[in-house]
């Protein structure tokens, strides 16, 4: 796809030379959430290396590039993080201009880090190209404002991945914190988040959204309290890819939403 003359000049872009990797995030998951510069890269690109989360309205989008998937198949990493960052630098060294797409925010529990790094000992020229995180889009979907005067001063991005296993964040001191929590990576483990965050004190009532799939056909959301959504996330049959968002800023939903288009 093209953008007008008048958008690529406005973009002031760098030029996507061949031999060089831009690591980008595709928000999460409605094309309208891409970011211009993602659009025009797709255009650009001769491989498109993407995770599952990427949609196929994004892609849809790339021109004549490659594409590789290398996401998760069942749950199961079908290439190793390794082997990932190996063929980006294969496919620069062949004088590619490589897309490295993610969902979300390539930086925001994406390994865009890890794969820059890698990059960045390689002496393989990249860039970063932020995307929409998936919270941001699924709470403004879901009309519960991120921060709220009066009600928050911070809000925690979470990963719920390891929750309950040694080296894992300190949920008892976040709970102390009375701020709202974002936990990406989640749903396998909320029964053991919410019984920390009561342990540390967080109010058994205290509302919490789960927000599944949020931006795509398959969207939908749940509203429980810390003590309920083990149980109706089960109830529900509600599965990756899911966020939940526990605190006060939830109760805005039921302010908003009767109200907002
Ligand atoms: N880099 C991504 C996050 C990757 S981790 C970002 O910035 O959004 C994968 C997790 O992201 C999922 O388990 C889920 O918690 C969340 N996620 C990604 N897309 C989502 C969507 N459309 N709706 C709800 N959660 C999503």
């Amino acid at each position: 796809m093209h953008l007008s003359e008048s958008i690529e000049t406005l973009l002031e872009a760098p030029a996507f030379q061949p031999g060089h990797v831009w690591l980008a995030g595709a928000g999460p998951g409605h094309p309208r959430h891409l970011t211009l510069e993602v659009v025009d890269a797709l255009g650009k690109a001769d491989v498109v290396v993407h995770d599952a989360l990427v949609s196929d309205a994004v892609l849809s989008l790339a021109g004549k590039a490659e594409m590789v998937f290398v996401g998760k198949r069942g749950g199961r990493p079908s290439i190793s993080q390794e082997e990932i960052t190996g063929l980006l630098i294969d496919l620069a060294r062949k004088g590619k201009r490589v897309l490295r797409l993610k969902g979300g925010d390539p930086f925001v529990f994406g390994r865009g880090g890890e794969e820059a790094e890698a990059l960045a000992r390689e002496n393989i020229p990249f860039r970063i190209l932020p995307g929409m995180t998936s919270a941001l889009a699924a709470l403004a979907a879901a009309n519960i404002p991120a921060t709220m005067r009066g009600m928050s001063r911070a809000i925690t991005l979470a990963t719920g991945h390891a929750a309950g296993s040694s080296g894992d964040l300190d949920w008892k001191a976040l709970a102390r914190t009375g701020e709202p929590i974002v936990v990406y990576m989640g749903v396998g483990t909320i029964g053991t988040i919410a019984r920390l965050l009561m342990e540390g004190g967080m109010p058994a009532q205290t509302p919490v959204a789960v927000l599944m799939s949020a931006t795509t056909p398959q969207e939908r959301s749940l509203i429980a309290t810390l003590a309920t959504v083990e149980a109706e996330v089960e109830r529900q049959n509600f599965a990756a890819p899911a966020l939940i968002v526990i605190g006060k800023i939830v109760s805005m939903q039921a302010v908003l939403s009767g109200r907002a288009e």
